[in-house]
This record gives C-alpha cells, structure tokens and sequence, in this order.
C-alpha cells in the first residue's frame, strides 16, 4: 500500500466531487475573502443569502471602504454578529485600499493583518480563491479527522496544521481541508463517526467497520 497519508488523500479525492465542497458562493478572490469573513457563527446558506444582495451594491473594496457603517450593517443584518462583522469589512477595505493600491494581497502574513481574518480565512482565501497553498486551513471537522486518522495528536490547530503540512505531500495541500471538511460532514461527524460507509474504513486506525473483517 502507498504511503498512508497519500493513500488517504488519493482515497477521498476519488470519493469527493471538489468542485461541490466549497458551499460559499463567490466569483473572485475578493468576494470569497467578504464571504468568509461573514461565515463565523453562521450557515453557509445565511452568508450565501446575504451576499447574493452584497455582491451587487459593492463592487470592490472602495465600495466597502467608503460605505456608511449603519448601511453596510443593514446590508449584513442576515447575519450572527453582523455589526462587529460589518466594522471588520470596512476597516479590511480600507488597509486594502490604502495599503495594498486596492488588491487583495496574497500572502498570509499579509491577509492577517486585515481585522477579522485568521489563519484559517487566510488558507481558506488563499486556496480556494487564489490557488495558493501556503498552508492548510484547519476547522473543527479537520481537527476531527486528523486526529481519528491520527495524522496529528492535539486539538490546537497550528499544531495540527503544522503535523499535516509535515506528513502530507505539498501537491496534495490544496484540497486537504476541503477534504476532510467533506468527510467530516458525510461520515467522520464529531458526534457519531459513521465508518461503515466511509471510504477509510479499512485503513483508519479509529475505524469501528472493517468491511475485510466484518
Ligand atoms: S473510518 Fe471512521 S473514524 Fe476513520 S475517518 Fe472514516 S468515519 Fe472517521
């Protein structure tokens, strides 16, 4: 058998249609970075409702920058913690604007300056708006499975992200997140793991279905 971290990867890219695993809608790096701003403490489907709206009336980031915040807050009232969530926006436009001549940068480093973007909406911009891979964007369903699979031993994402990037070939770290995002809503859940239709059951060393034994 190959390499495990590789078999697992190959095993859940043949599985997983990539193309559906981002639920947020977007048509550019800009719009996913506002998109994934909002997603803390919210559906997918609220943000996607929001946004539908959003992307129309703002633009750009000079549309952001220079909006009035009760406006931009009614605009985001859809959503959990809309007011913090809308001062973020505006104030990330802004250093955009000022800093970076009106382009979203496309580092890290760069990307968490701005307020409101962690290291997880960085990885998440970077990756799935760019096709950058600095890192890997780690949420609780990869804190899950990387630990069931046992690719890590802690629930402290910098670690995890840390062990996977050690583990995991470069070529495969774009679609790891996405991955086991993907896995941990269809079987890995973190409530109940649903081995018996998930296709690691026989080489997952948390596995509870051995379909070779059972
Ligand atoms: S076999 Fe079970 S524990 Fe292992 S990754 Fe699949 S669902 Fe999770």
């Amino acid at each position: 058998m190959r390499d495990f971290p590789v078999e697992v990867m190959e095993r859940l890219l043949r599985r997983y249609d990539l193309q559906k695993e981002t639920m947020l809608e977007y048509s550019s790096p800009s719009q996913l970075l506002i998109a994934t701003t909002l997603s803390p403490q919210c559906t997918d489907k609220q943000v996607n409702k929001v946004t539908r709206e959003l992307f129309k009336k703002y633009r750009g980031f000079a549309d952001y920058a220079k909006a009035d915040i009760r406006k931009l807050q009614k605009d985001l009232s859809g959503i959990n913690y809309y007011k913090t969530k809308a001062r973020h926006i505006k104030e990330a436009a802004r250093i955009i604007e000022s800093q970076f001549n009106g382009k979203l940068p496309s580092t890290i480093d760069e990307l968490m300056i701005l307020p409101g973007v962690g290291r997880k909406v960085a990885n998440v911009v970077l990756t799935n708006g760019m096709g950058i891979t600095e890192g890997i964007a780690i949420d609780t369903h990869c804190i899950t499975v990387a630990n069931r699979l046992r690719l890590t031993g802690t629930r402290n994402p910098a670690k995890i992200e840390a062990d996977l990037m050690r583990r995991i070939p470069k070529k495969y770290w774009l679609h790891v997140s996405n991955l086991f995002v993907t896995l941990g809503r269809d079987a890995c859940k973190a409530s109940k793991k649903e081995c018996w239709h998930c296709t690691l059951n026989d080489i997952c060393p948390s596995s509870n279905f051995n379909p070779r034994k059972n």
